[in-house]
């Protein structure tokens, strides 16, 4: 029988946490998550702060980093950007790529998503590729046909070992910061259809151990009946990381309940 899926919590703190900031978040955070263990657990703050997160965390297994962008280039003159190998330097491991902010606040294509996440790939940073439909494709029946052309073009032609490395994140635009989460029932059939979709790109091994995420408004509330989904394994929290004892609570409902 195949092993199941280890649960992978993040949190994007967007543009939000000075380093103090973060050194009191990760304090607070540390001991709420102390006795948790067998999550994967990465936070996203902003660029700014990870050198203090990173030397707070040192080489702790248990909380990871990840950043909120990167460069498609590796140097040279690109005035105001961040390249992979910079946050390796900070043993970052993890990078958003496609985050629907990213794509609608800043132009970016889905070509320039895979850009990034080929340059992640080489400089070993594992991707998260945010993918997700906006409220009018929804209501025109069009989200699979969108989940299906940003999988698409972020991965196609990439082996399926490369393609085991990345973590996906389904995000429907519609619930990113506005307080409307898809139901259980609606990310679940979403979350089917990228497994089934992955498979079809890489195999059913590498589609089985696949990470899939949801993000859009979850929170402590929401977050154990979106967890109980078969295909859901984990959670890109935007706006609910922010308060580490909130955070640290959508962390213990992803500990399969015959461990707690
Ligand atoms: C996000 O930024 O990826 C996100 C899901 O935000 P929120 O939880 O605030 O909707």
């Amino acid at each position: 029988m195949a092993l199941p899926r280890k649960k992978f919590i993040a949190g994007n703190f967007k543009m939000n946490t000075t380093s103090s900031e973060v050194a009191a978040y990760l304090e607070v955070f540390r001991l709420e998550t102390d006795k948790i263990n067998d999550i994967d657990i990465v936070l996203i703050p902003p660029f700014t702060s990870l050198t203090k997160a990173s030397e707070i965390l040192g080489g702790a297994q248990k909380i990871r980093l990840g950043a909120q962008n990167l460069s498609p280039e590796a140097k040279g003159a690109y005035t105001g950007e961040i390249s992979a190998a910079m946050l390796r330097d900070l043993f970052v491991r993890y990078a958003l790529v496609g985050h629907s902010e990213r794509r609608r606040l800043f132009g970016e294509s889905d070509e320039m998503v895979r850009r990034k996440l080929v340059t992640a790939l080489k400089s070993e940073l594992r991707p998260i590729l945010c993918i997700g439909e906006t409220l009018e494709e929804r209501q025109a029946g069009q989200e699979k046909a969108i989940l299906e052309s940003q999988l698409r073009t972020a991965l196609e032609g990439l082996s399926a070992e490369e393609i085991s490395e990345v973590v996906i994140a389904y995000e429907p635009v519609w619930a990113i910061g506005t307080g409307l989460t898809a139901t259980p029932e609606q990310a679940q059939e979403a979350h089917l259809f990228i497994r089934d979709y992955l498979g079809k790109m890489a195999g059913t091994s590498v589609a089985n151990k696949a990470r899939i995420l949801y993000g859009g408004s979850v929170t402590p509330e929401t977050a154990r009946e979106l967890l109980s989904q078969p295909d859901i394994d984990g959670a890109l929290v935007g706006g609910a990381s922010l308060d580490p004892r909130g955070f640290a609570k959508i962390v213990a409902a992803a500990v399969p309940a015959d461990e707690k």
